[in-house]
C-alpha cells in the first residue's frame, strides 16, 4: 500500500490521533493537504495529439522550464512535466493544453441545474467538460473526470466550431462550461465562448473560481453568468478539503461582480468541514458587504461521495437554519438544493414575500413575474429574465 492509499483508507491510527477532534474527519484532511501543489514529473506524452493547443497564458523560464499563468497554483514545469490540473504539459519548452476539442461530457441541461436561478429561467444550457481540475476536493461528485488526464477518459471529437453548431441546433440559449473545472480547459472555453457570443448564445462559467486575475479579466467580456462554488470561508478548510486557497476565490467573486457578470454562489455544507455557524455567518457578511444583498446564494446538501463516503448527509434542519441565517444577514435570495425541501428552490419577493418563481426539481419553472417585477408589490427582482 503506498502512502496515499494508506492515508485514504482511514486505517492509520497514529494520524487519526493527531487530527482534529471531529468524529468524522479523522485523517481525511491530511490526504488533501498531501496533494496540494502537486506537479506530475516527466509525465507528458512523447508527441502532441490533435486535441492540443499552445496554452492560453504562460511564461518561458530558464532551462526549458515554463510557468503557467492561469491559476494560483503557478505550476513551474520542466520539459516533460504535467500541471496540477493534469491537462497541460511542457512539450520541448512550450506549454500546451491536451484538453482542446475533446470533451468527455456533453449534455443539454436545464439552466436551473447549474444552478443559476436568476438568469434566463426555464431555458436550456448546452453543457460540456473535458477532464481535469486544479482542485482535489475529497467530496468531488465528478471525480471520474475531474481527477483524470485527457488520455484516461473516453471523449468526443468536438472542436469549437462543431460544438457551436451542436449548441445552436439544440435550441439552447447558452453554453455552460461545467461538470469538471473549466479553468482547467480555459483554451477550449475561451475559443468556444467567443464563437457562441457572436451567435447570440450566453456563456456560463460554473467554476471553483481558482483563477488568476489577468486571465479572468480576459475571459469576462465573453461570460454572461457565473456560478462560483465558494467552498468554505476558511483558508485552512480550502487547503485540507479542496487543495486550494480562499483568497483567490474571493478575488474572483469581486472581479466578476465588478465586471458586471451575473453572479450566483454555491456553498456545499459538508458535515465536520463547512457546517460551522460562525463561519457561515462570516461568509454571508462578506457577500453582502462585497457583492451586495442581491447575489443569490445556494446552500447545497452534501451527499456521501468519493473519499468522504463515510460522512453522513447534511441534516435538513441545518440547511434551513443556514438559509434563515443568510436572510438575517441581509442576503435576499437564498436557496436550498440537493435536498427534499421543495420550497428551498422557490423564489420569493424579498420585499413582500410573494412567491414569484415556483420550481419543482428541474421541471420548467412557473414564472409569476411581470417584466422582472413582483406581481404583488411591483418590486424589481434582480436577475436577467429574458
Ligand atoms: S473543484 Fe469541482 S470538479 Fe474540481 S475537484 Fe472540486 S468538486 Fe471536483
Amino acid at each position: 500500500m503506498n502512502r496515499r492509499t494508506f492515508l485514504a483508507s482511514g486505517a492509520c491510527l497514529a494520524l487519526s490521533l493527531a487530527c482534529p477532534p471531529c468524529p468524522w474527519i479523522r485523517n481525511e484532511a491530511w490526504a488533501a493537504r498531501d496533494v496540494t501543489g502537486e506537479v506530475f514529473r516527466d509525465d507528458a506524452p512523447d508527441t502532441l495529439w490533435k486535441w492540443s493547443k499552445e496554452a492560453f497564458s504562460y511564461s518561458r523560464l530558464d532551462q526549458g522550464r515554463v510557468l503557467c499563468n492561469v491559476c494560483p497554483h503557478a505550476c513551474v514545469l520542466s520539459p516533460g512535466d504535467r500541471s496540477v490540473c493534469r491537462n497541460k504539459i511542457n512539450h520541448q519548452g512550450s506549454l500546451y493544453t491536451l484538453a482542446y476539442g475533446n470533451p468527455c461530457s456533453v449534455h443539454l441541461d436545464p439552466i436551473e441545474k447549474k444552478p443559476l436561478f436568476h438568469f434566463l429561467p426555464g431555458t436550456s444550457a448546452y453543457s460540456l467538460a473535458t477532464t481535469g481540475c486544479n482542485f482535489r476536493c475529497r467530496n468531488c461528485q465528478n471525480w471520474q473526470i475531474s481527477q483524470k488526464k485527457p488520455s484516461q477518459v473516453r471523449h468526443q471529437d468536438l472542436f469549437p466550431g462543431e460544438a457551436l453548431k451542436e449548441a445552436s441546433e439544440s435550441g439552447a440559449s447558452s453554453v455552460a462550461y461545467t461538470y469538471s473545472e473549466p479553468i482547467a480547459f480555459i483554451e477550449y472555453m475561451a475559443d468556444l465562448a467567443k464563437l457562441a457570443r457572436d451567435k447570440g448564445l450566453a456563456n456560463l462559467l460554473i467554476s471553483n473560481g481558482f483563477i488568476n486575475d489577468t486571465p479572468l479579466r480576459e475571459l469576462c467580456p465573453h461570460i454572461q453568468a457565473a456560478n462560483i462554488n465558494l467552498k468554505a470561508f476558511s483558508d485552512e478548510i480550502y487547503r485540507t478539503l479542496n487543495g486550494g486557497r480562499l483568497e483567490p476565490v474571493l478575488e474572483t467573486l469581486r472581479t466578476l461582480h465588478g465586471e458586471g457578470v451575473h453572479l450566483e454562489i454555491t456553498n456545499l455544507v459538508v458535515p465536520g468541514y463547512t457546517d460551522d455557524r460562525d463561519m457561515v455567518k462570516k461568509m454571508c457578511d462578506w457577500i453582502t458587504d462585497q457583492l451586495g444583498p442581491d447575489c443569490p446564494l445556494h446552500f447545497l446538501r452534501f451527499i456521501p461521495r468519493y473519499k468522504l463516503d463515510r460522512l453522513p448527509p447534511t441534516p435538513i434542519p441545518l440547511l434551513k437554519d443556514f438559509r434563515q441565517l443568510a436572510r438575517n444577514r441581509g442576503i435576499r435570495y437564498v436557496y436550498i438544493g440537493n435536498a427534499p425541501v421543495p420550497e428551498g428552490l422557490n423564489t420569493y419577493c424579498h420585499h413582500c414575500g410573494e412567491l414569484i418563481i415556483r420550481r419543482r426539481g428541474y421541471q420548467a419553472p412557473e414564472l409569476g413575474m411581470e417584466k422582472g417585477r413582483c406581481p404583488s408589490c411591483g418590486t424589481e427582482i434582480p436577475g436577467v429574465w429574458s
